[in-house]
């Protein structure tokens, strides 16, 4: 693969709200987002507000962005609905392409919605390494949600012995676990669909 496709690859959306809707062919269907090269180390710099160490490319928020007319013209989608950080978020953006000297026009996009999913994996590594567990899939967030299971990872020792604290920890879209091999509290990024 040659670096420039490597770079687009990164970002490529394995998109599994729209393989539900797709009547039992069980295809997984993959959205492309669509940005500009050029563009990407600038949004790259741009971060989620309730979490710093996460870029808004590697939580998977920008749909597209692409140059036209000398104004950027950026399509994201919320995370968690009526989430005030997407405000801040718009702002950023705007912010950081006006740095380099481009207008921008911020469009929000609703559907699909945004899962967890679209989380790259960069993004689920700098999540870890700050403290946060990464989400599970579905059926198993489902599980340790109701404290039938322990699979959560601490994020300081790695063992698997933990326990649910909360079903929410510093914000809605977080719960609260504590490790019981290390004893250190941790938040889990729990999954949406
Ligand atoms: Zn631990």
């Amino acid at each position: 693969m040659s670096p420039r496709a490597l770079l687009r690859a990164k970002y490529i959306l394995h998109d599994s709200s729209l393989r539900s809707k797709s009547r039992g062919l069980n295809k997984m269907i993959t959205t492309e987002q669509h940005i500009d090269e050029k563009l990407i180390p600038i949004l790259e710099t741009v971060s989620d507000p309730e979490i710093p160490v996460l870029s808004i490319m590697d939580m998977g928020v920008v749909r597209s962005a692409v140059l036209e007319n000398d104004i950027v013209k950026i399509q994201i989608t919320p995370t968690y609905s009526g989430c005030p950080a997407m405000d801040v978020i718009g702002d950023d953006i705007k912010k950081a392409l006006k740095e380099v000297g481009y207008n921008s026009e911020i469009e929000l996009i609703l559907a699909p919605a945004w899962t967890t999913d679209w989380i790259t994996t960069r993004g689920r590594k700098a999540l870890e390494d700050y403290g946060i567990a990464a989400p599970l899939d579905a059926e198993a967030d489902k599980e340790v949600l109701l404290g039938d299971k322990r699979i959560v990872k601490c994020t300081n020792c790695g063992s698997t012995n933990t326990r649910l604290v909360s079903q929410f920890g510093s914000t809605a879209c977080k719960a609260q676990f504590q490790c019981e091999d290390c004893q250190e509290p941790f938040d889990y990024f729990k999954c949406l669909k």
